[in-house]
């Protein structure tokens, strides 16, 4: 280099960089306090179903992977939206007898916030807009921020299940509206989605001629009673990117396998749009080869009965902490219908020493080391969200705690005594804190 008056370091964030943010984290990390050394931590707050060792993959999933380890097929490159056997499995998996889908309509991604940013970046252009819901996961809101697309919330009702609020869906579409996403199953509000609503929802996206990316990576995973509708299997005439994997429903979050499904029946998107996913999966060279090679062994051989095992789990544990919860005073847990969470409200005005969610889980986690994330991380303050995933006498005991709480800083019930509703509760034996981070 010649022509420089360069003569010290100084090398600066890039725009990109300094644009991402993780709401969580600029939320967490500045939770200052610590649990209280007497008693065992208890984390109702990390999204992974697999911290605890009590939900674990079946043994079917587990096999394949060994065997495509031990072929030596899957240690080369794949094509960079994934081999056509894996995107062929993932086509026959998502197929109903409404929306049949083509292997050249996959694109495999590293996880579904891989396939998340793709669809996002594909269909939104820098000072465009996205709708998301609120309360929402706040990836949208990361990934959107890093390309410097603006957001703009609808509301989620939750007298009604937390449908969405349609008039305000509807309002909020503008000129500039690039895409909607629609997360269904919910996290945080572990709500399922009505075949009507999801109709009601496809009648705005085509009267204002707004493509969606459905997150529908809890998809099949509702409770008994309950009906999983893909977006995509109930509409001819909008363009879905459907955005999904491997991650919760297999309850493998770290093997990064997860999926675009590209659903244009009328070709509205066109090859510009296909050749732009396409074009972007190539910034990661394609997803994890050997979860690739295992692809069409789990998608087909995985036994149903695994997969009702883990929702039989889960709902029996939002049922036991719904009940519990119920009867503390100031809570109101609302609950879910699939999915691994709930969210509950917090009557603030009821408790005069917190002034927001943040305090309160602050407060909670300080005297019984229990802690959930605060509705603030999903925008919706006075509320908090449990993961439903925790080993069924942690739950109980961490609910336990939180009534505990709620007695001694309710303004009602503040100085009485614990109640006896909680006494059929068996004391939960102190466990070693699991060593990862309980604030992910
Ligand atoms: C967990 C989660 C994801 C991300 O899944 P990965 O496959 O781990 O990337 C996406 N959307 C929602 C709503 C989630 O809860």
């Amino acid at each position: 280099m010649s022509c420089t008056s360069r003569n010290h370091w100084d090398v600066k964030l890039s725009e990109i960089g300094r644009r991402t943010h993780n709401p969580i984290r600029s939320i967490v990390e500045n939770i200052v306090c610590e649990p209280n050394p007497e008693k065992s931590m208890i984390a109702l707050s990390i999204g992974d179903p697999t911290t605890f060792g009590n939900l674990k993959p079946p043994k079917e999933v587990i096999a394949a992977v060994q065997e495509s380890v031990a072929s030596q097929l899957y240690n080369g490159y794949a094509p960079s939206t994934g081999y056509e056997s894996a995107r062929a499995a993932v086509a026959e998996y998502s197929s109903n007898e409404f929306a049949r889908v083509d292997p050249k309509d996959v694109i495999l991604c590293s996880g579904c916030s891989c396939a998340l940013d793709l669809s996002i970046s594909a269909l939104a252009r820098e000072g465009q807009n996205i709708l998301i819901p609120r309360p929402g996961f706040a990836i949208y809101k990361t990934l959107a921020g890093s390309f410097g697309i603006n957001v703009k919330s609808y509301n989620l009702r939750p007298e009604l299940g937390w449908e969405i609020d349609l008039d305000d869906l509807e309002s909020q579409i503008d000129e500039s509206t690039a895409a909607i996403i629609i997360n269904n199953p919910s996290n945080p509000c572990g709500s399922v989605f009505s075949r009507d609503h999801i109709l009601d929802i496809l009648d705005i996206a085509a009267k204002y001629y707004v493509p969606i990316i459905a997150d529908e990576i809890y998809e099949h995973m509702v409770f008994p009673g309950r009906a999983f509708h893909s977006l995509a299997s109930l509409s001819t005439e909008v363009p879905i990117l459907s955005c999904s994997g491997l991650t919760k429903r297999f309850l493998v979050p770290g093997w990064r396998m997860g999926w675009i499904i590209i659903h244009d029946r009328n070709n509205i998107l066109g090859k510009e749009i296909r050749q732009g996913l396409h074009c972007l999966s190539q910034r990661i060279i394609g997803s994890n080869t050997i979860v690739q090679g295992a692809l069409p062994t789990i998608l087909k051989h995985t036994p149903q009965k695994f997969f009702d095992d883990t929702v039989g789990v889960l709902h029996a544990h939002s049922k036991v902490s719904y009940n519990l919860i119920k009867k503390i005073p100031g809570l109101k847990p609302i609950m879910p219908d699939g999915a691994m969470y709930m969210m509950v409200h917090v009557d603030l005005p009821n408790f005069p020493e917190f002034h927001s969610d943040l305090d309160f889980v602050k407060q909670l986690l300080a005297e019984e080391s229990v802690f959930c994330l605060p509705g603030q991380c999903f925008d919706y303050p006075s509320y908090i969200r449990l993961v439903i995933t925790v080993p069924k006498e942690m739950l109980e005991q961490a609910c336990q705690r939180i009534g505990e709480f709620c007695l001694r800083h309710h303004k009602k019930t503040r100085g009485s005594q614990i109640n006896e509703i909680h006494s059929n509760v068996i004391p939960f034996p102190s466990r070693p804190t699991p060593s990862r981070d309980i604030r992910s």
